[in-house]
């Protein structure tokens, strides 16, 4: 069965974000362009067929004109960039009930398991290793590498956190198989916000 998908592109603070959605779930979700690019974005979005729209911009969306999993996800990134903390819509109840992705999109067992493993056990402004989600996943630390492999095939960028996995040595590491500033972006902003952590920013504030 083929899907009608709709896409949009979201201008947010760090990028260009691409989200492609069906009645039945997510398809994908996907950097378009970096920050590094940002200057260029005005005239490449406007070039594009995918029609582009601020954060903002998407509170006036006709509801009745896209599929709910991807007003849904829009309503998630305007929370996630906004500092109030971690969005309401629980992500994790949502992959454990199989109601995120179009059932199109088939991830391997082990891919799911270690999404599932990550959003349950990741929350919010903290961080992890590959090695400690292998543990979580698999038992022993020796998935490492097959939990690299999972993050980078991440179909949901940043609602599927793979930017909390961090080094051991406690180096930040790749992005999406790749050095990447987004990285240290997501992690600065999710700690600055969260909402779990008042101590932090009472001793900011002195
Ligand atoms: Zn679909």
């Amino acid at each position: 069965m083929n899907c009608e998908t709709k896409q949009i592109n979201l201008s947010t603070p760090i990028c260009l974000i691409e989200l492609s959605s069906c009645t039945r779930g997510l398809h994908s979700i996907k950097r378009r362009i970096r920050l590094e690019s940002l200057e260029q974005e005005k005239t490449i979005s406007t070039n594009q067929l995918i029609p582009c729209y601020r954060l903002d911009e998407t509170l006036m969306f006709d509801k009745n004109k896209y599929p709910d999993s991807l007003l849904q996800a829009i309503h998630w990134f305007r929370q996630y960039f906004s500092n109030d903390g971690q969005p309401d819509l629980d992500v994790y109840d949502l992959m454990e009930k199989s109601q995120l992705l179009c059932p199109q999109i088939q991830l391997t067992d082990f891919a799911h398991k270690t999404y599932l493993q990550l959003l349950k056990n990741v929350r919010y402004g903290q961080r992890s290793t590959y090695g400690e989600l292998s543990e979580m996943v698999m038992g022993n630390n020796r998935g490492a590498r097959a939990i690299g492999t999972a993050m980078k095939n991440n179909p949901l960028m940043i609602m599927i956190p793979c930017h909390r996995l961090v080094q051991k040595s406690g180096n930040i590491g790749k992005y999406g198989g790749e050095e990447d500033s987004m990285k240290q972006w997501l992690l600065d902003h999710e700690q600055d916000n969260d909402r779990n952590q008042p101590e932090r920013k009472k001793q900011r504030e002195f």
